[in-house]
């Protein structure tokens, strides 16, 4: 009932009978019948109209009606780790029916018979209680905390100066169970999309009443209802977004029992998050497609009316279980072909974004699997940009070679030639890359040092020079026309630049820790720097063709961690390769491997290297062993943390 429904009847109590009219148009539209109004339409002579203990509920004289059904509220529709029927205060009102005491001469004494609450300004009531006549009317809400059983009714008896009203519930049990049967607690469990094949044999097929699952992720649904008089039943599961109360999917349930005074179960349902699996073949009826913090809603509708019971998809982003909601902060770079050109995806910038957008979706769907999220996909940071030119200063780029100390660096910045810089002897790569800060700052750009990671043949790890104009701007650096860039005789001096015309040259087994130096220009020049967000780059393709997408990961210890570089043919195998999500995962597990390079070839892991299905096979599964790891090595309490908590409860940290 709307709450304008019953206030204003307060204000006809106190302000007369002539008020009462404007009353009944008011709460008319909830119902074809006579709207009673207690003392307000007493005063409209007709006294015989509402007993002592007048009750209504939808506006309705509840005398001799059917039993109001209720849920038995199991739930915790306001997500605060207690569950609905347990809690004592702010009592969420999803699962309540609400009746309104009216007024009338001497106080009103409340009994409740059976499991059921009485709920006034959303604080449970110690009952029996007793209501004063200036108290009157009030709104007050039953609550259900057990189901209706044949020698257990639940009731309310309404008592007023000698005169009864009993109102009479009917109150049914909705709840999920786990794959061994056991009910799920919505105050402390979530639920879990599953791992597994979508329509291989771990998802049971029959409708067994005792039957439990291999699978640990499915869920079936048991309903008890003493009115069910047969054997089957129906009812609805459907998954609503998190926000709003749009439905994601719903599917039909029949549910059936071996013999009466039994609760009545479903088969097994799995969930699943993306279409492929929701359309698997085989396992029609038994799939839902859910998201990150999803509602599932339970909907039974009887003859009494229809009650709902929900679970959500993963844990509060506050919790630090396995379960607990997280997200991790992607921003991508796709480059242009050329400079001002169009970007390497797409045929411009807006299909561009379109793209990666969609990538960011799909791998919000494969990585549900270990309960976290990328965010939304039109929240994510992208830039389409040009290529940075010639704007790094490599020192002895792969081989690591200390300087021989018998020559001079010679280098055009912007035009302008710096200084010759003398080689000292013995001078490591990182030395020398300081002499050429030292010697930019002078000049007036901004210089930024970084040291590789050695090279598996390197003497010493190679260091690099990113070079901008104080204004941010990437320079132009050039040798000195007739000089080499440098006159050592050991120790090189090479200029990176990104020049996409040819692909970006791959790292191979002996860079991949550190990249090409092309590499390293693209991801030093246009990375944000910040190791706790994973970076994505998109280029054209690769120089060598030998892959379509490459992740840096934290583990190599490398200037450059947590990036990502797809070419456009990876994007193109999207939902065959998922190349983006295992790029990523590679990232998040921080793993250099695939689990067929060390063990048992398993085609449906994300992670493999060698599967391009499409299909409900294709390569998508993680493992809850894989999850944990990602938990471990980027979660909250890691360093840098990817993960971040999603979806945490207002006032907890
Ligand atoms: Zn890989």
């Amino acid at each position: 009932v709307p709450k304008s429904c019953y206030k204003p009847a307060a204000r006809a109590e106190r302000g007369g009978a002539c008020r009462a009219l404007a009353v009944i148009s008011t709460c008319a539209w909830l119902t074809s019948g006579p709207v009673v109004l207690g003392t307000a339409s007493a005063q409209t002579s007709e006294p015989t109209a509402m007993p002592a203990a007048g009750v209504t509920h939808l506006g309705r004289r509840t005398d001799g009606q059917r039993p109001l059904l209720l849920p038995v509220d199991l739930d915790d529709d306001d997500d605060d780790g207690v569950a609905d029927d347990d809690q004592i205060a702010d009592v969420p009102r999803e699962d309540l029916v609400e009746l309104v005491l009216q007024a009338g001469d001497g106080p009103v004494k409340l009994v409740p018979l059976g499991e059921l609450r009485v709920i006034r300004r959303g604080i449970a009531m110690p009952t029996p209680a007793t209501l004063t006549q200036d108290e009157l009317p009030v709104p007050i809400f039953l609550q259900a905390r057990g189901p209706s059983m044949g020698g257990r009714p639940l009731a309310l008896l309404v008592s007023r100066g000698g005169r009864t009203t009993r109102v009479d519930f009917h109150a049914v049990e909705l709840s999920l169970l786990d794959a061994n049967n056991r009910r799920l607690a919505p105050e402390r469990d979530g639920l879990q999309v599953s791992r597994r094949v979508t329509n291989d044999r771990s998802l049971p097929r029959t409708t067994r009443y005792d039957a439990r699952s291999p699978d640990p992720d499915n869920v079936r649904l048991q309903i008890v209802d003493a009115a069910g008089g047969g054997k089957v039943l129906t009812a609805r599961i459907e998954s609503l977004l998190p926000v709003r109360d749009t439905v994601r999917d719903a599917i039909e349930l029949r549910l059936t029992r071996p013999r009466i005074g039994l609760p009545f179960r479903s088969p097994f349902v799995r969930l699943v998050s993306d279409e492929v699996d929701r359309h698997a073949p085989g396992v029609a009826g038994q799939v839902l497609q859910v998201g990150l913090r999803d509602r599932l809603r339970i909907v039974y509708r009887s003859d009494l009316g229809e009650v709902t019971q929900q679970l959500r998809v993963g844990r509060p982003g506050d919790e630090d279980g396995p379960r607990a909601a997280r997200r991790a902060r992607l921003r991508a770079v796709v480059m242009r072909a050329y400079p001002g050109g169009p970007p390497v995806i797409g045929v411009d910038d807006a299909s561009a974004l379109r793209i990666v957008r969609d990538e960011v979706a799909i791998a919000n769907e494969i990585w549900l699997q270990c309960g976290m999220t990328f965010g939304p996909p039109s929240e994510t940071a992208v830039t389409i940009t040009d290529s940075p030119g010639a704007t790094l200063i490599a020192v002895s780029d792969g081989d690591g070679l200390p300087a021989a100390g018998d020559g001079e660096i010679r280098l055009r910045v912007d035009g302008r030639e710096l200084s010759p810089i003398r080689t000292r002897p013995e001078a490591t790569p990182m030395q020398t890359a300081l002499q050429l800060e030292i010697a930019l700052e002078q000049a007036g750009f901004d210089a930024v040092v970084t040291v590789n990671p050695k090279t598996v043949f390197g003497a010493h790890s190679g260091a690099d020079v990113l070079v901008r104009r104080p204004d941010g701007r990437f320079v132009e650096l050039q040798p000195v026309s007739g000089k080499t860039l440098s006159s050592d005789s050991r120790q090189r001096i090479t200029v990176g630049r990104v020049d996409l015309g040819d692909g970006l040259a791959e790292f191979d087994n002996m860079t991949a820790t550190g990249g090409t130096l092309e590499e390293r220009t693209l991801i030093k020049a246009l990375g944000d720097g910040d190791p706790s967000t994973i970076d994505l780059f998109i280029v054209n393709r690769f120089t060598q063709g030998t892959r379509q997408g490459e992740a840096f990961i934290e583990g190599s210890a490398g200037p450059i961690v947590n990036t990502v570089v797809l070419d456009r043919n990876g994007l193109r195998q999207r939902q065959t390769a998922w190349t983006m999500a295992h790029e990523i995962g590679h990232v998040l597990l921080n793993h250099p491997l695939h689990p067929d390079n060390v063990g048992p070839d398993q085609p449906s892991l994300l992670m493999d290297a060698d599967n391009n299905r499409g299909t409900v096979n294709g390569p998508k599964r993680l493992t809850e062993a894989e999850c944990q790891r990602v938990r471990r090595e980027s979660g909250v309490d890691a360093s840098p943390p990817l993960l971040r908590r999603h979806d945490a409860r207002p006032g907890v940290p």
